[in-house]
């Protein structure tokens, strides 16, 4: 896809800011499993955590093919950081922006948009991960306040955050889903044990925990038990723009490799003359491109009102697996030294072997896409 003028102007602003920023600790944040809270005022300050958000709420009413063109370059240097700015600007910025009410977003979106405040969204549960519905968090109506109990899982930005858009049950029903927007002061909410993970070791993720944690009614969005519909259809920009971090992992892997591949030599010649090295630098190249072609037609449906689950969640699933095996293929490039930490692609296969998992694993966007094609041929019913 060729993408705007404003869209390149945007890629370039944002890929210098990248490699000044973000990409000179990312080894050292990935080692230490530290987070760089001072990169999100700066983030704020250059438009891009409110990057869909209305001018009106402090963002920069750009759209999706914007966000995920960011997510590409900030994944490019640091996934990490990409994700943690996923989960703030999406899952939490953007979904408020969509289904707060006016109050609402006045109330927290100027802190979000700033990097005052960092921002993350709880759906998934020990128990209730793919099975998103049947979590067990519930929230009761105790006269001008919900009261919350239950834990929330694997939660991105949870020991940084000030800010959380929570879904809990309200009734007995699958369905019965609501989402309140969760201040870290509030009482009885208090963060769980922080995650040691395999990659994206610089964005924290734990627990959040609920035990009689006062919400006030006017922090419930929308109507009561009504949250599915925006739950689902906020998932479809998530797995669009985090398919933005998988190509940006990719692009990565493949330039350092591609580039390696020009340098060390072996019986006398660069790498890159043996045929089965060019074999996985012509097959990096072309899934990349490939995937990143798929990613932004998505975000482009996503931009037209043709939000098909099937679509994100097929962008999603091929830009993770392609991610994956040209971080694999990127460390074979490199032989012994593309296995240790000297050298960056274990960073970049690690940090996108996530994408395979979060917001939805791959064998759940196979569900997604093979059940929505069979139901338009079999009714709704059916599957
Ligand atoms: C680093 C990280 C950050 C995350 N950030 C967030 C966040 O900010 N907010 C949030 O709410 N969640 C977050 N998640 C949670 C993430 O969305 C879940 O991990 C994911 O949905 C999978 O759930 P699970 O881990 O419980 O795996 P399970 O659901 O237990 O799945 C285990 C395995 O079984 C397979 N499986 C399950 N059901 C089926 C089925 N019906 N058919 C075939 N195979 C099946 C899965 O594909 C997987 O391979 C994050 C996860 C990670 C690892």
């Amino acid at each position: 896809m060729i993408i705007s003028k404003d869209h390149e102007l945007l890629v370039q602003t944002v890929r210098e800011f990248s490699q000044k920023e973000i990409a000179p600790e990312a080894a050292s944040r990935d080692e230490s499993e530290s987070f760089d809270r001072s990169l999100f005022p700066k983030m704020g300050s250059m438009g891009l955590l409110g990057i869909t958000v209305d001018e009106a709420f402090g963002g920069s009413q750009m759209d999706a093919v914007a966000a995920t063109l960011v997510m590409e370059e900030i994944g490019a240097v640091c996934a990490s950081t990409a994700l943690s700015y996923l989960a703030h600007s999406i899952l939490a910025a953007h979904n408020l922006h969509i289904n707060g009410s006016e109050a609402q977003k006045k109330k927290y979106l100027p802190k979000l948009c700033s990097g005052e405040w960092i921002g993350g969204m709880a759906m998934s549960e020990p128990e209730a991960g793919s099975d998103a519905l049947g979590m067990a968090t519930k929230a009761e109506k105790k006269g001008d306040r919900y009261i919350l109990n239950g834990t929330k899982m694997w939660i991105t930005n949870g020991p940084v955050g000030e800010f959380f858009l929570v879904y809990a049950k309200t009734g007995p029903k699958k369905r019965d889903i609501s989402t309140f927007l969760i201040e870290k002061s509030f009482k009885g909410f208090s963060v769980g044990k922080k995650l040691h993970k395999l990659g994206m070791r610089a964005s924290p993720t734990s627990e959040l925990i609920f035990e009689n944690c006062e919400v006030p009614v006017e922090n419930l969005v929308g109507a009561e038990g009504e949250s599915v519909s925006h739950m689902m259809r906020n998932l479809n920009i998530e797995r669009v723009t985090i398919a933005g971090i998988s190509n940006g992992c990719a692009r990565a892997a493949h330039e350092y490799s591609t580039k390696y591949a020009t340098e060390r030599k072996q019986f006398g010649q660069a790498l890159g003359h043996f045929q089965m090295i060019q074999k996985m630098i012509a097959d990096n190249y072309t899934q990349y491109r490939a995937s990143r072609a798929l990613t932004l037609e998505c975000a482009q449906y996503i931009d037209s009102g043709q939000d098909l689950g099937r679509n994100a969640s097929a962008c999603k699933l091929f830009a993770a697996e392609m991610a994956t095996q040209v971080g694999l293929n990127a460390i074979q490039i490199l032989g012994g030294y593309g296995y240790t930490k000297e050298y960056p692609v274990e960073r970049f296969m690690r940090d996108a072997k996530l994408m395979e998992i979060g917001a939805g694993t791959n064998e759940v966007m196979r569900l997604v896409i093979a059940r929505e094609l069979l139901k338009e041929i079999d009714g709704q019913n059916a599957w």
